[in-house]
């Protein structure tokens, strides 16, 4: 299949006190045409900072030393402004956590999704055309009463949905989702869900996935990477992230899930947080003061990627093999 989305160690830091501190740390991944891909971890671990730098959207602030980003083969790190303003909405859409952050309350939501249409070239009949048809795919009622709606009269879920249908508008190859249902609750998250894969099989929209919860991408996604502080610390295709979880944390994540935690005992939960980033170990594991597992060759020398059952690990636990 075609890669669609190809990262090759992204390095992106901040300048913090003189230094610079690693956000993103040697990330790759690449997602080919119709997959659906998830980047999950804490908050912290630089999934949404990654999702930025796909979009030319990282802050002023963060620094991209070194890496590159490709998208259907194309540099996009060299680009202009004005690719990158191309590419955002056509190429590649993102949505975020909080619908209404991203819709103007003072517009109507059609009229909204129209003009997503219409600044990417459609005409205007073909833009209110495809904004009709783009809303009943994505599982809204009566589309024509709701075109005119403004953002506010409608619940979370629907507004979602908006938001869904005006990142599509465009048909882009690739469409990255920020914890899109970590604002929902637990039903509507569930129905969110469905409605990504669903869009993933009919128009064949890559999809990278960025969550906190293993548990709510797990049914829905093609591969997994695992993220902590900054860097992969484990890859490969979702069954076998699920089925033989080998690093630490990735066992940590699993843990705390109902579904596949100890059923009748309490749940594990991962003690400690991910450190900030002026407080990340400038050798060494990233996972030190966490892990259980942790051996002394841990805190000074970094684990490296090594191929272990099928996918990828970064621990000293699977050394490499010779
Ligand atoms: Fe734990 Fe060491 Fe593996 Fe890091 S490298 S996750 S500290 S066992």
């Amino acid at each position: 299949r075609k890669a669609i989305l190809e990262i090759e160690h992204l390095h992106l830091d901040y300048r913090i006190g003189g230094r610079f501190c690693h956000a993103v740390h040697d990330v790759s991944l690449t997602i080919h045409s119709g997959e659906i891909l998830a980047l999950v971890g804490e908050s912290g671990c630089g999934k949404t900072q990654t999702a930025l730098a796909c979009m030319g959207l990282q802050p002023e602030s963060a620094h991209i030393g070194k890496g590159k980003i490709y998208f259907e083969g194309r540099e996009l790190l060299s680009q202009s402004k004005q690719q990158w303003n191309t590419l955002r909405g056509k190429g590649i859409s993102m949505i975020f956590q909080e619908p209404m952050t991203a819709l103007n309350p003072l517009v109507k939501v059609g009229k909204q999704i129209e003009e997503n249409g219409r600044n990417h070239g459609l005409g205007k009949i073909q833009a209110r055309e495809s904004t009709l048809s783009m809303m009943e795919k994505v599982g809204l009622p009566d589309v024509g009463r709701l075109y005119s709606s403004y953002p506010h009269q409608l619940s979370g879920g629907m507004r979602q949905r908006i938001i869904i249908a005006m990142a599509l508008i465009n048909d882009p190859p690739l469409l990255i989702a920020d914890e899109p249902t970590t604002a929902l609750d637990v039903t509507i998250q569930k129905q969110i869900m469905s409605l990504m894969k669903t869009l993933n099989k009919e128009l064949g929209t890559a999809i990278m996935l960025i969550s906190h919860d293993l548990g709510v991408v797990s049914h829905l996604c093609d591969y997994v990477h695992i993220m902590y502080a900054g860097t992969i610390v484990e890859n490969g295709p979702v069954h076998m992230i699920l089925n033989k979880p080998l690093h630490p944390y990735t066992k940590g994540l699993l843990g705390s899930i109902p579904s596949y935690g100890k059923k009748d005992q309490r749940l594990d939960s991962i003690a400690g947080i991910v450190p900030s980033l002026e407080n990340r170990p400038q050798v060494g594991c990233q996972f030190y003061n966490r892990c259980t597992q942790r051996m002394a060759s841990c805190k000074n020398i970094s684990p490296h990627a090594t191929m272990r059952d099928g996918h990828m690990v970064a621990c000293h636990l699977y050394p490499e093999e010779a």
